[in-house]
């Protein structure tokens, strides 16, 4: 996994966001892989999901977004407006933080630091890149 290969050797999963390490079985069909994995390729995206992206754009727009903003809040308040389960839509929400940082729309930041989306776990501000 050398720095040198890893631009060249990744994608990012159009579901989730996190980056697609290339593998030997993907030797002959990498160019049509789309996503990390049967759970992302189930689900795909959902018209929500662009709305998800959408919102936190919003708010990255809004005064809050100099300071960043917790994606998994404006999920929640998408939830509770559509009468969904809040927790149900906070993968969802980090996952289209994800796909913003993907596009180069957005940055991820815990402790006061830019991190790897892919591999960032717990609380995560979302600020304009
Ligand atoms: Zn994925």
């Amino acid at each position: 996994m050398s720095r040198a290969g890893e631009r060249r050797d990744s994608k990012t999963c159009l579901a989730c966001g996190r980056q697609i390490e290339w593998r030997k079985k993907w030797e002959r069909s990498w160019n049509e892989v789309r996503y990390c994995g049967q759970a992302c390729r189930r689900r795909g995206i959902r018209p929500e999901d662009e709305l998800l992206e959408a919102a936190i754009l919003e708010h990255l727009a809004g005064p809050q977004g100099r300071r960043g903003i917790d994606p998994e809040v404006v999920g929640a308040a998408m939830a509770e407006a559509a009468g969904e389960d809040v927790a149900q839509w906070r993968e969802r929400s980090r996952s289209a933080a994800r796909r913003l940082v993907a596009k180069g729309m957005a940055t991820i930041q815990q402790g006061g630091r830019e991190v790897d989306p892919s591999v960032a776990r717990g609380p995560m501000v979302v600020r304009r890149p």
